[in-house]
């Protein structure tokens, strides 16, 4: 009677041990990652030919138009 107990309490744990380990992890793990590509993503359309550019590699004029170039801000919108 007493190995039954034991036994009880021993497979009572490892289900504890398996269904908490698999709570926890994957909400933190499947939230994380679709957070951090999206502002490196970010693409805008240049004011003068509509090519997409990278945000840090694009050109703003006063007004904040973007453009793909120095050439295209200078030429300004079409
Ligand atoms: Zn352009």
């Amino acid at each position: 009677m007493k190995f039954l107990l034991l036994l009880l309490v021993v497979a009572f744990a490892i289900w504890l041990l398996k269904t908490k380990g698999r709570a926890v992890p994957p909400p933190a793990g499947r939230q994380a990652p679709p957070k951090a590509p999206q502002p490196a993503a970010q693409m805008l359309a240049c004011a003068h030919c509509g090519l997409h550019v990278p945000q840090v590699d694009s050109l703003q004029d006063a007004a904040g138009r973007t453009y793909c170039s120095g050439a295209h801000r200078q030429a300004g919108p079409r």
